[in-house]
């Protein structure tokens, strides 16, 4: 142990006690002691005592939109969701008030995300031909400034329709100057031309060897069409693994065998589908989706926004949504919540990254069904949120005692 270790004591991991190591300046887990045993005496590093606070690893978002939720703005009135297009001029009018810079926005929703134990994400970014590269500009500024606790995977999003608004050559510019992911949206209720618009977001990716993120509304049979399309493309281009659909509601709106069927194509593609449990529609199968082999993923998606006033940041709590939802009520079922909002193991070895939250909670399973809140978030040895952060910053409570710090 280096003498500028932090020793956070007594933290839950398989049903016993252990003092976590850890190495700061390196954003490492250097060891791990039963706390039966002595951690080595004290540390300038500081030592806290977690009091039998349980570790669960720190969390994945794999879709929300880090440049157009309202945090931090007064109070803006949403309007019905009548049509796509409507809502859609709607949203742009909405963005087009917003005195905040993109940047900006995407530094206030990472903290909230931060806070809440998520420090992996994937955004989408808006880009059309009115609007360039502005916000994309602002989310590859903060990316940069928050590479040491955030990682950032970026996905630029023809949220106008690809075809539709003519922003086959703005995704392209945008894919030059540093998206990681050609997105898309309903090829068929946007763009009217499914192959066409597919075949579009694939050629880009290929150009750029770039992975392919869809946002897929279109219902039924035609969202099975295109999810199958899809896989066929992601097959041709080798992308296994760096495609994905998200929200795919027609795998919850087709019969069983036609559901079987795409669901097959998915593994055999190796394309994920990203859902963010809504509750207010149908929302694929998750539990066939894993039974079949097919990768999913769980995102926040509009947190504050204009498409929804709802959301919190909080993953954990919506792996607990997508538990319930399915009736996972056995432990070996609500462990498979875990994968789906973070991919790290529940529990840790030495040299892992110092990527973490404390909750209170008695185990994992306890831990998803109950949602609770954050104790400590750490991101690669920094403390990052939860109520230890909070104690920290506002210097308002005493319920953490912090030997040194
Ligand atoms: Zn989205």
């Amino acid at each position: 142990m280096n003498n500028t270790d932090l020793i956070l004591r007594n933290v839950r991991m398989n049903d016993e006690l252990h003092h976590l190591i850890i190495d700061q300046r390196k954003g490492i887990i250097t060891a791990i002691q039963s706390a039966q045993g002595e951690a080595g005496g004290m540390s300038q590093g500081g030592e806290i005592d977690c009091g039998g606070l349980l570790y669960l690893p720190a969390m994945t978002d794999k879709h929300v939109h880090l440049d157009k939720h309202f945090l931090g703005e007064p109070w803006r009135p949403l309007q019905p969701f009548v049509t796509l297009p409507g809502q859609l001029a709607f949203e742009k009018e909405m963005l087009s008030y917003l005195p905040t810079a993109p940047v900006e926005r995407a530094r206030r929703l990472i903290e909230l995300l931060l806070r809440q134990g998520t420090t992996s994400i994937r955004t989408h970014v808006d880009v059309d031909p009115e609007l360039g590269l502005q916000h994309l500009e602002g989310l590859l500024e903060a990316k940069d400034e928050y590479k040491d606790v955030m990682d950032i995977e970026i996905v630029a999003f023809p949220q106008q329709g690809l075809l539709r608004s003519a922003s086959v050559s703005v995704m392209r510019e945008a894919m030059a100057a540093g998206a990681d992911y050609v997105g898309g949206v309903d090829p068929a209720g946007l763009d009217g031309r499914v192959d066409a618009s597919l075949e579009t977001m694939f050629e880009l990716a290929s150009e750029f060897g770039a992975g392919v993120d869809l946002h897929l509304h279109d219902p039924g049979q035609l969202g099975l069409y295109t999810i199958d399309r899809f896989t066929e493309l992601a097959s041709d281009a080798g992308l296994g693994g760096r495609a994905a659909v998200s929200h795919a509601y027609c795998l919850g709106q087709v019969g069983e065998a036609e559901f079987g069927r795409t669901a097959e194509r998915l593994q055999r593609s190796g394309v994920a589908i990203i859902t963010s449990v809504p509750i207010d529609r149908p929302m694929p199968r998750v539990t066939g989706l894993l039974d079949a082999g097919v990768e999913v993923f769980v995102g926040c998606d509009n947190i504050l926004d204009a498409w929804s006033p709802f959301g919190n940041g909080d993953l954990l709590a919506r792996g607990s949504r997508l538990a319930e939802k399915e009736g996972w009520i056995i432990d070996g079922d609500l462990l498979r919540a875990f994968p789906l909002i973070g991919g790290a193991p529940l529990v840790p070895k030495a040299g892992d990254p110092a990527s973490f939250q404390l909750v209170r909670a008695m185990n994992p399973m306890h831990a998803i069904a109950a949602a609770p809140g954050k104790e400590a978030v750490y991101s690669r040895g920094k403390l990052v949120g939860g109520r230890m952060y909070e104690a920290q910053h506002l210097q308002t409570s005493d319920s953490y005692q912090a030997v040194q710090s």
